[in-house]
């Protein structure tokens, strides 16, 4: 355990300002992620140095398709989170304290450094929730010349996301809906935050987003036109990933039609330079210039950049914003 950061100490309970929860904790008790815990007056960060999952991961699985493609990450999870998603796919890990093993700093460290990994990904359950640990670990990899990647839900407060944002290289956070009602019923939490923090980081870093789309509850094209145009109106060429839906957790709606994954690719098109589909076999991920339609990043074997010189397109000359 280890002291959290962003509390505030009111006497018969503390308040957590990590996330927009904002939870009211009383002595003995857990806020709504169930890690973060009040011990007379002082809040703990319970998954400090607990990791339940670790994988050589390639990036292309986080997924960030344009942050040095082909390459592999060193990637570890907790448990915990703060959303409680019907369809959860990680809720073996999210709720898997049992599963958790103690493992330091300097062992994380030392097991990432016998790898060829570009860095370190805090991914598999929500790592905002881990923050304290995953900030601990980020200035390490950062003083070793390495890269810091955090998947995420998104749902964080800005002042430690502010706080937080300078070791980061890459995100890919999840926009789960553009409904406020789908972020409370389905996944208990709110959308405003996440849009917040879209917004935020991608001024600060590089962020890719992922939407799993979920037949008549997100996918109808009034919502998907209005998720990529919120994204467009960012930055045209943030990269936008759909991916296919299964079956799991609480949630049994069939797996996603492929053809409403068709159509949302054909819709976002519309107003972003990048958009990929993903967890399904079948689809074309390749990049491909917005400009003059050749191959950049071939993804059909193996990840090979084809097609870009110093960040141009070799074809067309045309800048290319990928990071390798
Ligand atoms: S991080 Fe956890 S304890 Fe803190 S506000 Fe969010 S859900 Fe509540």
């Amino acid at each position: 355990m280890k002291e959290a950061k962003f509390y505030e100490n009111k006497g018969d309970y503390v308040i957590c300002k990590l996330c927009p929860h904002n939870c009211k904790i009383k002595n003995g008790s857990t806020g709504i992620c169930k890690v973060r815990k009040n011990i007379d007056g002082v809040l703990y960060s319970t998954n400090y140095e607990k990791i339940t999952s670790i994988g050589l991961d390639p990036i292309e699985k986080k997924p960030l398709y344009h942050f040095y493609p082909g390459t592999k990450i060193f990637s570890i999870g907790s448990f915990g989170c703060n959303f409680r998603c019907d369809y959860c796919q990680n809720y073996e890990i999210v709720e898997g304290e049992a599963l958790a093993i103690d493992l330091s700093i300097e062992k994380i460290i030392q097991l990432e450094e016998e790898t060829n990994s570009i860095g370190m990904a805090f991914t598999y359950n929500e790592p905002t929730i881990f923050y304290e640990m995953v900030e601990d670990l980020a200035k390490e990899m950062r003083n070793r010349g390495k890269k810091n990647v955090l998947v995420t839900n998104g749902f964080i407060n800005k002042e430690p996301l502010t706080h937080l944002l300078p070791l980061i290289d890459a995100m890919n956070i999840d926009l789960k809906a553009m409904s406020d009602d789908f972020y409370k019923k389905i996944c208990k939490g709110k959308l405003d935050p996440v849009l917040e923090t879209i917004k935020l980081s991608a001024t600060k870093t590089h962020v890719e987003v992922t939407t799993l789309l979920i037949d008549e509850y997100n996918t109808s094209e009034e919502e998907i036109e209005r998720l990529s145009y919120f994204l467009s109106n960012i930055d045209k060429d943030i990269v936008l990933h759909f991916s296919r839906y299964f079956p799991k957790h609480k949630m049994n709606n069939p797996a996603t039609n492929l053809s409403t994954l068709t159509k949302a690719k054909e819709i976002a098109k519309k107003h972003l330079n990048y958009v990929y589909i993903g967890n399904v076999f079948g689809f074309d991920n390749s990049t491909y210039c917005p400009y003059c339609n050749s191959k950049l990043i071939d993804r059909n074997f193996k990840t090979q950049i084809v097609g870009i010189e110093k960040n141009r397109c070799s074809h067309c000359g045309q800048e290319i914003p990928i990071i390798y």
